[in-house]
């Protein structure tokens, strides 16, 4: 989708260890006009995917992950990176989940409530990169005994592990961007074709 490549190309800058910071629109001031281009496409791949939920992890997944269900018209759920004082123990679906941008470990946490054998969950994050959020998200989805309907992806680095990763596991991803490489040295984004 042209819209978010210009803006990338535009305001997107090139961090350390292959990290593109595009706070300008989407990961801190989040562009709404940039929201629907996204969600529009992303609800154009999967609405014949029988969704019935939409799943994300705090915190730049829920800007994406709340117009795709709209669209969808079905609840937005988002993993919560701390375990509110509200949730016990037995009444929630927990998972390690290893962070690409602050190299720690985490552990996601969605309550048992929100998540049923019944549901065909859309996973939807801002980025795949080696594919540990997307892999954790599904790992919740499957602790429920739900399905997995997708995962869409808004930036896609495509010269990481993560969408190999999620297509050996069988699933069905679509990514409304893909970056074939990042040169951090001319400063330079080259797209890969497809999604
Ligand atoms: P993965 O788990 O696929 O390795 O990384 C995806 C997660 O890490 C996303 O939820 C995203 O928040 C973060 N992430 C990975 N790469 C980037 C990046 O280049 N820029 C930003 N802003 N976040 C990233």
């Amino acid at each position: 989708m042209s819209y978010l490549k210009d803006k990338i190309i535009k305001e997107g800058q090139i961090l350390p260890n292959n990290v593109l910071k595009i706070d300008s629109f989407l990961n801190q001031q989040i562009d709404p006009t940039v929201m629907k281009a996204i969600e529009e496409e992303l609800y154009t791949y999967f609405k014949d995917h029988g969704v019935t939920k939409v799943l994300t992890i705090e915190a730049s997944g829920i800007a994406p992950a709340i117009m795709v269900a709209a669209h969808f018209d079905v609840p937005m759920l988002f993993a919560k990176k701390a375990l509110p004082s509200t949730l016990t123990g037995d009444g929630v679906y927990q998972v390690e989940v290893h962070s690409y941008t602050k190299n720690t470990n985490y552990r996601v946490t969605v309550s048992k409530q929100y998540l049923s054998p019944d549901d065909r969950v859309l996973i939807i994050d801002d980025f795949l990169a080696n594919g540990d959020a997307a892999m954790g998200l599904i790992d919740l989805v499957g602790q429920a005994g739900a399905a997995v309907a997708g995962v869409g992806i808004c930036v896609e680095k495509s010269f990481q592990a993560g969408r190999g990763r999620l297509e050996v596991a069988g699933v069905d991803v679509y990514s409304v961007v893909r970056i074939a490489a990042i040169d951090s040295e001319t400063k330079t984004i080259s797209f890969a074709p497809g999604h």
